[in-house]
């Protein structure tokens, strides 16, 4: 590109960091590192970018005949084996490949624009005429933004985190860093009086009479004391404004408190995570203090018999993943979205196929008059009796029985494999509606269903032998 150099990137990233610190500002930086890069470049969103892009028609049969149609296959013993399709992946060392991958993350900026333009982001800014949001370098992508800028939604880690600070409990960010202790070291970094650095509270809030005779309430730890001969003496009276008429008990309690406490002159004065033993913040330690006291009761062994029937299942990682979010009640329904403040309560929470009823998992996957009438369809195929659905059963219950009901007449847990296809059928329907504008097609939607049961047992099962129609007739046969 011409007027751009290789280093442009990194000199940027280098003067925002330098311009942010001489300036005191904060920023966050969100380094985003691609797994596998060029292998994992799917070959329909490449040709989705190319179009987009105004691509022409010779250009695009040149890319179909050049790229889209590699087959690999795999050596065995010297010898090729059969040759097997490819979807995605970008060939390493083809020169055109790093301009395809440019094409391909060329998304990513225009994405981030559209999330600047919906207010949802906001870059760091320079000053009026300079602002970044994103650096990009081939795989490389340093994503910037302000780090005073207040989400007016705050995520629900960061409300559960603000909760662990139970007296503070609507205090923003400050109220994170009194959660840490100090561990004493020179004294000079640590408040005396509202830092907690002696015992759980705050010496301010231990000894009320002595600090409200203190002379400088913010003074530093080493400001109450001096050092004679190498050895560290506290002095609290000289502290205290003459004649306030503090209780001379109380200062002695205080001065007991201190006894045998010195600094150390060596080593600096370091906040310390109080739940973990070596004083490191860590995520674990954290979701552990947040778990204590709330009812964390073990996951119940039907439930995770149920969730290993998943992952044990013949369909693809992504079905798996969709399917334990499904019965963990963490898809990304409306009702979820509400509860994590992401939409809100004024947004459309009602339910994109009927219209009607607000939108939950139990609602979308279970009660809602479409997804009753797929329901309804799909037991005929398989040739049970229609579950009884009422309003106490929920997604984990109800697959829990379609299992049982089926697991009577086949058996190895394949039957997972048409309740989950229903249900990612039927996500992925919600989803057409609401981002693509599609209508909603209940016979499409079956077909769907069967014909991916039938595709992930071919490809899960050596034994399906049999062909779409025969399966689509009676798949009961070939189970
Ligand atoms: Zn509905």
């Amino acid at each position: 590109m011409s007027g751009r150099q290789l280093l442009d990137g990194v000199l940027v990233a280098n003067e925002l960091v330098h311009f942010k610190t001489k300036e005191k500002k904060e920023c966050f930086l969100f380094k985003v590192d691609f797994e596998k890069a060029y292998d994992k470049v799917s070959w329909s969103f490449l040709r989705f970018m190319l179009l987009n892009m105004g691509f022409g028609d010779l250009w695009l049969s040149w890319m179909e005949a050049t790229v889209f149609s590699s087959k690999i296959s795999i050596l065995v013993n010297s010898g090729p084996t059969k040759e097997l399709l490819v979807e995605r992946g970008l060939r390493l060392g083809d020169p055109l490949s790093p301009f395809l991958f440019l094409i391909v993350v060329e998304a990513l900026p225009v994405l981030v624009k559209r999330s600047l333009d919906l207010g949802e982001f906001a870059g760091f800014n320079i000053n009026d005429v300079c602002n970044i949001d994103i650096l990009q370098f081939d795989d490389d992508t340093l994503m910037v933004w302000d780090g005073n800028r207040k989400s007016k939604k705050e995520s629900l880690w960061w409300r559960d985190l603000l909760k662990l600070n139970s007296d503070n409990a609507d205090s923003n960010a400050a109220g994170i860093s009194k959660l840490f202790h100090w561990k004493l070291g020179k004294g000079d970094r640590i408040p005396f009086w509202f830092g907690r650095w002696l015992g759980a509270e705050p010496l301010c809030a231990a000894f009320p009479n002595i600090f409200d005779a203190v002379e400088n309430p913010k003074a530093a730890v080493e400001e109450l004391g001096n050092w004679t001969d190498s050895v560290w003496h506290w002095d609290i009276h000289t502290a205290l404004i003459l004649n306030h008429g503090v209780e001379h008990s109380e200062i002695a309690d205080l001065e007991a408190l201190l006894a045998g406490i010195s600094l150390n002159s060596a080593t600096l004065d370091k906040p310390c995570w109080p739940w973990d033993s070596c004083g490191y913040f860590s995520v674990k330690s954290c979701y552990a203090k947040l778990l204590q006291g709330q009812d964390a009761s073990p996951i119940d062994p039907s439930y995770k018999s149920c969730l290993n029937v998943v992952w044990d299942s013949l369909i693809p990682q992504k079905v798996k993943l969709f399917g334990w979010r499904l019965l963990r009640n963490r898809l990304a329904t409306r009702d979820q979205l509400i509860r994590r403040g992401i939409l809100e309560g004024d947004d459309n929470c009602r339910c994109p196929l009927c219209n009607s009823a607000a939108e939950s998992s139990e609602h979308l996957f279970l009660r809602c008059n479409w997804s009753v009438r797929i329901w309804a369809d799909i037991w005929g195929w398989l040739g049970i009796l229609p579950l009884r659905n009422n309003a106490s059963t929920n997604c984990r219950s109800h697959f829990l029985s379609t299992f049982h009901a089926l697991n009577n007449k086949v058996g190895k847990g394949r039957e997972v494999s048409v309740w989950l296809a229903t249900c990612w059928c039927l996500w992925n329907a919600r989803n057409g509606i609401i981002f693509n504008n599609e209508t909603l097609d209940i016979d499409e939607i079956l077909f769907k269903i069967k014909m991916l049961t039938w595709w992930w047992l071919q490809i899960g099962l050596n034994r399906l032998n049999c062909n779409f129609y025969e399966w689509f007739k009676n798949p009961l046969n070939f189970l």
